[in-house]
């Protein structure tokens, strides 16, 4: 769909340099997601992969981070084999609902509950990011942080358009300090 140098906004890396490769297609269909446009894969060119590799090379950056869309509905070996041989680590931000592919250091599963996480994520997982906008959505982050290896990175955060959901996550971190709080600071930054 697009790619773009740019700072990771949210989660353990926030603040980073990073180089972003959105992929197209989605098939989960979160309510409150903010890149919609996304969705339909037919939207959208094919891209090669080294034209995208070569750009990121450039940029400069340390890592690239492939998001959607889902990432997993495309094989990431060739991108994530190509970009690697380039020298930038790769990260990925999923919904962990399709199949796990692509040569990866570092994975941060953001499960949904409108379509679950396959299984066979959970053992690779780096960072757990579950947005809440209630309270069934921690328990729905308790749910899935059960999965994950130890040492995960467990964050919570909150649902931009959903202010009460603040007020929750604090609560709740500083009486369940295993967990962190990840913000949309590239928001406030105005990046996008
Ligand atoms: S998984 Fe991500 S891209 Fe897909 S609908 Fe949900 S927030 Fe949007």
């Amino acid at each position: 769909m697009e790619d773009f140098y740019t700072i990771q906004g949210e989660g353990a890396h926030t603040g980073r340099p990073a180089y972003f490769i959105r992929t197209a297609g989605c098939d989960v269909n979160c309510w409150w997601c903010d890149v919609q446009e996304s969705w339909d894969e037919s939207k959208h060119p094919e891209v090669k992969v080294g034209d995208i590799v070569k750009r990121a090379k450039e940029s400069g950056a340390e890592f690239a981070v492939i998001t959607g869309g889902e990432p997993l509905l495309h094989d990431l070996d060739p991108l994530t084999m190509r970009l690697k041989q380039e020298g930038l680590q790769t990260h990925i931000e999923t919904s962990g609902s399709s199949p796990l592919s692509g040569y990866l250091d570092w994975i941060t599963l953001s499960p949904k509950r409108f379509k679950k996480p396959l299984e066979d994520i959970f053992p690779y997982v780096d960072e757990l990011k579950v947005v809440v906008l209630k309270n069934k959505d921690i328990e729905w982050a308790e749910k899935n942080a059960a999965k994950c290896p130890e040492g995960t990175r467990l964050l919570l955060q909150p649902e931009w358009d959903t202010p009460s959901s603040m007020d929750l996550i604090v609560e709740y971190v500083k009486e369940h300090p295993e967990w962190g709080i990840s913000l949309q600071t590239h928001k406030f930054l105005g990046v996008r």
